[in-house]
């Protein structure tokens, strides 16, 4: 049988769409499932399991659905100024409907701006996982490439899940890979998903947008889908995609305070030997971002193993039945040994660009 949600182009679509009975309680639904789970968006579409658009739907559950985000705030170092936004943002609407309408209705959408590696992805899955509610994490540049075609059409069955599963987020990363500025020679494939994004996103909070939510009630506004969107490359975003992304968040690279607690979040359980001086090891990390920390970590942390290993005194086989002895505290020439590979990641006159771009489009 056809699927009974038809594209719904307009917003009054998307409004009746709230009105369908089968838009399941948050309490009650279920984050996902598979074809034969009842609860789920494709028994939804096709109660028999087939239909044109299963390959698709069975993909997004299986690979954009984030059923277990589980990241805390508290793993998250620094930004407390971000997290602060985003809980107020994206968090209380979801969490206190009532409050936030009229004029302190919903962001229709977020963007987190910045340099890779400064915890953006971390920060939309911690809201997901504090709000709780399902989490759609996709990867722009995969949904471009990997869809090309049909890429238009995957948007359209994302937003119309995420309502099923209402509340959502949607968390885009990589935004600019399929919401740059127009340009001459612009794929067409290209410009339809943007279009359709656009669509998409007027309709995708319909008790956020202006004027409509006073006739919708309570339960219809607590399925809200928020769009978070993510790039490391905010000067590249079509214009009309940017002004959807009401607030938008800078997230930097990490203070001092924060590259000490990053060292502290990733040498959980792992033993600092006497030598380690902090200060010397925070001069020599300036402008690393949270991912070049990580790594330098792992990189530091598996130091002790490689020493034995190369001092030529063990061999492979002798190495691991040695799995006690290897877990020794690590010293500051394990950092030294690392850091001779690893080097920061953004370059001085790449943050000048995202400070330019924070001081016309971003939120303070
Ligand atoms: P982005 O989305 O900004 O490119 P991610 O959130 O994917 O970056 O972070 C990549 C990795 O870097 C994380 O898995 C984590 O190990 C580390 N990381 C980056 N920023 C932070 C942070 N502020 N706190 C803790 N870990 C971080």
């Amino acid at each position: 049988p056809p699927a009974p949600s038809a594209p719904k182009p307009n917003m009054e679509e998307n409004k009746r769409n709230y009105e369908k009975p089968w838009a399941v309680e948050p309490s009650k639904k279920k984050s996902g499932g598979k074809s034969k789970d009842s609860d789920s968006f494709l028994y939804h579409c096709y109660p028999d399991g087939v239909g044109p658009d299963t390959d698709l739907i069975e993909m997004l559950e299986k690979d954009v659905l984030d059923k277990n985000p589980q990241v805390s705030f508290d793993d998250i170092a620094d930004l407390d100024d971000a997290k602060h936004t985003l809980q107020e943002a994206v968090l209380l609407p979801i969490l206190m409907p009532q409050y936030f309408k009229g004029i302190r209705r919903p962001w229709r959408g977020v963007l987190l701006f910045g340099p890779p590696g400064t915890g953006k992805t971390m920060l939309a899955k911690a809201v997901a996982t504090q709000g709780k509610t399902t989490f759609f994490n996709v990867s722009a540049s995969s949904l471009a490439s990997k869809w090309r075609g049909e890429s238009e059409k995957l948007v359209r069955l994302l937003f119309e899940m995420a309502r099923f599963y209402a509340p959502s987020v949607i968390f885009i990363d990589e935004m600019d890979s399929i919401a740059s500025k127009r340009s001459s020679n612009e794929h067409e494939s290209n410009r339809k998903v943007k279009s359709e994004l656009l669509i998409q996103m007027d309709g995708a909070n319909v008790a956020s947008s202006a004027g409509g939510d006073e006739q919708l009630d309570d339960s219809e506004r607590g399925k809200s889908v928020l769009v978070l969107a993510a790039t490391n490359r905010p000067w590249d975003l079509d214009e009309a995609i940017r002004r959807r992304l009401e607030k938008r968040i800078y997230i930097p690279l990490p203070t001092t305070e924060g590259l000490k607690q990053l060292f502290k979040i990733n040498l959980k359980g792992i033993r600092g030997g006497s030598s380690i001086k902090i200060e010397e090891l925070l001069k020599k990390c300036k402008g690393f971002s949270g991912a070049d920390i990580a790594i330098l970590c792992r990189e530091a942390a598996m130091m002790p193993m490689r020493r034995k290993l190369a001092s030529g005194k063990v061999n492979f086989q002798e190495l691991v039945k040695m799995e006690k002895e290897l877990d020794v505290p690590i010293e500051l020439q394990d950092f030294k040994e690392a850091l001779k590979n690893i080097s920061k990641s953004v370059s001085k006159e790449n943050l000048l660009d995202y400070t330019k771009w924070m001081d016309e489009y971003g939120c303070k």
